[in-house]
């Protein structure tokens, strides 16, 4: 087995908060996002000890909830940020290579119509100037198509106008699961983490940001957390977290509500994922995703709570008539939607700047306390994020304290779920193996695995769908599927076979996730919740049945569970 994760099981939440609590750690971060994921493995990489507490499940906010794109920045370029679309670019590649499973190629026609945001030239000269910034490999750049090219692949979109397409290369992820691939991996480098355990209120010591209080909201417990660094990586709430820091000013940070809505993929049949015009001319993504297209996003300035955003009619509404216009015979209708969900971006406040103009450039703010704050920014862009907030700390604790830590090496380091890598070979080095068609993109390993998983009676679909969310650390699950024994005497027995698969995979689960509530196998560990609800619903009474059993829930705790699935399943849907 290679990569797999650290030991986090369900079992051992308590031993995490007991083991921060024991000593003082040289960084504490404040928020399970991929923000928060990202600088805990990077501070642990530098040999810093380093913890993190989420108040609900890793990646619950944002980090589950965007258009699970890694970009490579189109729209960077339109407004001119050249050196982003450069270095999320790279990112991008680098983060394919290191994780081939879980960020694939997906190529995205942009239709160009009379009178649209582009013409036929500039969509041409644009994404060839992506290309060129973003490094994209030279069978991955930009195709241009002529309307009847345009038409043959893409025949349900409207004719009238229609000029021709431009093709260009974006990757498709999922935010939540590589969230928890990098927690899995700081976690295998020695690094604390806990969910469903909220910081409170910050403790001082002589007037500077010491610790952090910490309520365990499933057993009521609190704790005293202590580190020479405090890292807000709070997203949506780091005002809040700052409101707690008395000593500094919050109101920095505007929220962005974002919203997707999940369609059979037989009412959307597109072969690509298409970027297009809505009639405000803000550009809207229609996105295949397995059996399903979903299509987003919204953008409208949020002032709830950001724990609760949720997807109106409204916002459906705005999303159902753009995809309307441009696909007119699909005929779309709230009836349509099997599933939504809504995110929210904190947004760095420029005045007199329109929201969809606002830079997504993320931002350090550090308190006279001491508390770093980060916010703003991208999932694609996480690493470099993360690489500045600990060259901050890093340079703070060897003025502090004289210890010299070593430059950032993410770049240079395995992730969990991801293949074998050597890294004595420099990211360079491998990203120009990748050029040149050298690195394995995982396909050998892929072929091995489904034909390994097939064998014990595995349906095709099944085993594709593990590969695509544990990638490398699959077989792991597959150990898991014997350890459960097989009694059906060699014949198949594809129910058989498909409820010890479930019981492997949530068994996985909850030994490496820290899965401790039913909602976080079926929304963030497989995503059923949002692209296979019918799923998620076959699965739930098994699911809470061997969870209760093996975490010992008593009948109340039971109730609880199916309260809280339903409360989050209602989280995903279209409401009034
Ligand atoms: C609609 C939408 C679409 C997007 N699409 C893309 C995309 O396709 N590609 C891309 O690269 N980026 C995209 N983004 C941006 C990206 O999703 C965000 O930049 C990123 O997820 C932010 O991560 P984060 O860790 O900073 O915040 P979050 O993921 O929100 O994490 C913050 C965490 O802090 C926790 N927390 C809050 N208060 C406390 C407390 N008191 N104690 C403990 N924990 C606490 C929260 O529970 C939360 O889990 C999108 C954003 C939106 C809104």
């Amino acid at each position: 087995m290679v990569n797999s994760g650290g030991r986090l099981s369900a079992e051992g939440r308590k031993d995490q908060l007991e083991q921060m609590a024991s000593k003082q750690l040289d960084v504490l971060v404040i928020g399970g996002g991929i923000t928060g994921a990202g600088i805990l493995w990077d501070a642990g990489l530098r040999g810093m000890s380093a913890g993190l507490v989420e108040k609900s499940d890793f990646a619950s906010g944002t980090s589950s909830r965007s258009t699970k794109l890694i970009h490579g920045g189109l729209r960077y370029l339109a407004r001119g940020e050249i050196g982003l679309v450069r270095e999320v670019g790279s990112e991008r590649m680098l983060l394919h290579e290191r994780l081939p499973h879980l960020v694939e190629p997906l190529p995205v026609l942009l239709p160009i119509y009379r009178g649209g945001k582009y013409g036929f030239l500039s969509t041409s000269l644009g994404i060839a100037l992506y290309d060129r910034l973003a490094g994209v490999k030279p069978e991955d750049r930009r195709r241009m198509y002529r309307r009847g090219e345009t038409l043959m692949m893409e025949p349900l979109l409207r004719p009238e106008g229609l000029l021709g397409a431009g093709v260009y290369m974006e990757y498709r992820t999922d935010d939540a699961r590589l969230t928890i691939e990098i927690i899995k991996s700081a976690a295998r480098n020695g690094a604390h983490v806990c969910h469903y355990a909220e910081v409170t209120d910050l403790l001082y010591r002589n007037g500077r940001a010491a610790g952090v209080r910490v309520r365990d909201r499933l057993s009521g417990d609190t704790y005293a957390l202590y580190a020479r660094k405090i890292v807000n990586a709070a997203g949506p709430w780091a005002d809040q977290i700052r409101r707690l820091d008395q000593s500094s000013e919050p109101g920095r940070l505007l929220l962005s509500k974002g919203v997707h809505l999940v369609v059979a993929r037989e009412r959307l049949p597109i072969g690509k994922a298409v970027y297009f015009d809505a009639p405000d001319r803000r550009m809207v993504f229609a996105i295949p995703r397995g059996n399903k297209t979903y299509i987003g996003t919204t953008e409208t300035i949020y002032e709830g709570d950001a724990g609760e955003p949720s997807a109106t009619v409204r916002d459906a509404e705005y999303l159902l008539d753009a995809v309307n216009r441009v696909f007119p015979a699909v005929r779309l209708q709230l009836s349509d939607i099997e599933s939504a969900w809504a995110g929210v971006r904190p947004l760095i406040r420029e005045p007199g700047k329109a929201l969809s103009d606002i830079s997504r450039k993320d931002e350090i703010f550090v308190s006279p306390s001491g508390l770093i704050s980060i916010a703003g920014g991208k999932l694609t862009g996480f690493r470099k994020m993360a690489a500045k907030v600990v060259d901050l700390i890093a340079r703070q604790l060897e003025d502090e304290t004289g210890v010299i830590y070593p430059p950032c090496t993410t770049d240079r380091s395995p992730i969990s779920g991801g293949p074998p890598f050597e890294p004595s070979r420099g990211a360079s080095e491998q990203r120009s193996g990748a050029g040149t068609g050298e690195q394995d993109d995982g396909g050998d390993a892929r072929d091995s695995f489904m034909r390994q998983a097939v064998r014990r009676g595995i349906a095709q679909e099944e085993a594709a769908g593990l590969w695509t969310r544990y990638g490398w650390n699959a077989h792991e699950i597959l150990q898991y599927f014997d350890d459960l024994g097989t009694d059906n005497g060699g014949r198949r027995d594809d129910d058989r076979a498909g409820k010890r698969l479930l019981l492997a995979e949530l068994g996985y689960s909850m030994d490496r996730e820290m899965t401790v509530r039913v909602a976080d196998f079926l929304s963030r560990r497989t995503g059923w919740m949002i692209f296979d609800r019918e799923r998620a619903e076959l699965v739930s009474g098994d699911v809470i049945a061997y969870m209760s059993r093996r975490l010992g829930w008593d009948d109340a705790r039971v109730e609880r569970e199916w309260s809280e699935l339903l409360r989050e399943r209602r989280s995903y849907t279209v409401q009034d």
